[in-house]
C-alpha cells in the first residue's frame, strides 16, 4: 500500500518490536540474551531521559514561579511608590497654597492700601522654599527615569573634589544649624580628577542631606582624601544608624529603612541615584553602620576617566 505524503511526518521507535526469529523461537539463546540486554539498556536510557526531562520541567516550573513572584513584587513596589510619591509631591503644595492664599487675602481685604514689603517678601520666600522641595522631588523622579533608560549623560571635566565638597557644605550651613548638627569638613588639599561637576555635587548633596536628616542632631564629619589613582570621600554621622539587614537594600530604587511618618521628604531614591552616578563615574560607594551609632558612607572615585565609563 502506498504511503501518503502526510503520513511521513513522524517517525517513532517501536520499543516492543521483536524479530520474527525471536518470537518463533528460531534464534539462538545467545541472540535472545543479547536482544534482552539491548532491550533493557534501551529502557534504562528511556528512563534516564524521562527523569532528566522531569527535572528540567521542575526547574522550569520553579523559574516560572520565581518570575511570577518577582513581577508581583515589582507591581506591589510600583503601587507603594505611587502612593508615597503622590503623598510627597502633595506635601509642599499645601503650605504653598496657604502662603499664596494668605497673601491674596491680605491684598484683597487688608486695611492698608499697600501690603508691607517685608510681608510680601516673607510669603514669597515661603512659597519659594516649597517650590524648591517640589523641584528636588521632580528632579529625582526624572533622574530615575533617565537612569532606568540608561540615559544619564555625563560631562567630563577636570575638577577639584575638595572645592566641590566645600561649596556644597556651605550651601548646607543653614540646614545643619537648623538640624543642630555641627558640619565638620576636613578637606585641605586639592584632590583633582576627571568627573562631572553637577553629578558630583549631587552625590555630596545626597550624602550630606541624609547625614543631617538621620544624624540626630550630632556632628557630621566629611573628609576628602587623595590616593595616587583615586579620590576618597567619607561622610560620617553619629545618628540613628541602619540595621544590618537594610545596609544593601537602601541603595535600591524606592527603598527606605525608616518610616515615612518619622522622616518625611524622602522617596527612597537619593542613595539609588547616588550609587548609579558613582558607578557611572567608574567608582563605588559603600556604607558601614550600627543601629544607634551613626553611619559612614565611603565613596571611591578613580581620578582618571576609565575607558568604559560613560
Ligand atoms: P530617603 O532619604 O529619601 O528615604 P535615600 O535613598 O537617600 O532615601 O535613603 C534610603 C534610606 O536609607 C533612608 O530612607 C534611610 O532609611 C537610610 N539612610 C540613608 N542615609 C542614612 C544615614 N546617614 N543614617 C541612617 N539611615 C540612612
Amino acid at each position: 500500500m502506498a504511503v501518503r505524503d502526510d503520513e511521513w511526518s513522524e517517525v517513532h521507535d517501536n520499543l516492543i518490536y521483536e524479530w520474527p526469529e525471536l518470537v518463533l523461537g528460531e534464534a539462538s539463546a545467545r541472540r535472545r540474551v543479547e536482544w534482552m540486554v539491548a532491550q533493557l539498556k534501551r529502557e534504562r536510557e528511556t528512563d534516564r531521559k524521562l527523569v532528566e526531562l522531569g527535572m528540567k520541567l521542575a526547574e522550569q516550573v520553579e523559574e516560572n514561579a520565581r518570575l511570577y513572584e518577582e513581577s508581583r513584587a515589582a507591581v506591589r513596589m510600583r503601587d507603594e511608590f505611587l502612593s508615597v510619591a503622590s503623598h510627597e509631591l502633595k506635601t509642599p503644595l499645601t503650605p504653598l497654597r496657604l502662603k499664596l492664599q494668605g497673601l491674596r487675602r491680605e491684598v484683597e481685604t487688608g486695611e492698608a492700601e499697600v501690603v508691607p514689603r517685608e510681608r510680601v517678601v516673607r510669603a514669597v520666600q515661603g512659597a519659594e522654599q516649597q517650590l524648591r522641595k517640589l523641584t528636588v522631588l521632580v528632579d529625582a523622579l526624572l533622574d530615575v527615569s533617565r537612569l532606568t533608560q540608561g540615559r544619564l549623560a555625563l560631562t567630563w571635566e577636570d575638577l577639584d573634589l575638595t572645592e566641590v565638597v566645600r561649596e556644597v557644605a556651605e550651601r548646607f550651613a543653614q540646614q545643619a544649624a537648623k538640624a543642630g548638627c555641627a558640619l565638620e569638613v576636613e578637606a585641605e588639599r586639592p584632590v583633582v580628577g576627571r568627573w562631572d561637576r553637577l553629578r558630583l555635587e549631587q552625590v555630596v548633596t545626597n550624602l550630606l542631606s541624609n547625614a543631617l536628616k538621620y544624624g540626630a542632631g550630632r556632628p557630621v564629619h566629611v573628609t576628602v582624601e587623595a590616593e595616587p589613582e583615586r579620590a576618597v570621600l567619607v561622610v560620617h554621622d553619629e545618628g540613628i544608624g541602619i540595621e544590618p539587614e537594610h545596609l544593601e537594600r537602601i541603595f535600591g530604587k524606592f527603598e527606605r529603612a525608616v518610616s515615612g511618618r518619622h522622616y518625611d521628604g524622602g522617596l527612597g531614591l537619593g542613595l539609588y541615584i547616588t550609587r548609579q552616578i558613582v558607578q557611572a563615574l567608574g567608582g563605588d560607594i559603600e556604607v558601614r553602620s550600627e543601629p544607634g551609632r551613626g553611619a559612614t558612607f565611603r565613596v571611591v572615585l578613580p581620578r582618571q576617566r576609565e575607558v568604559d565609563a560613560g
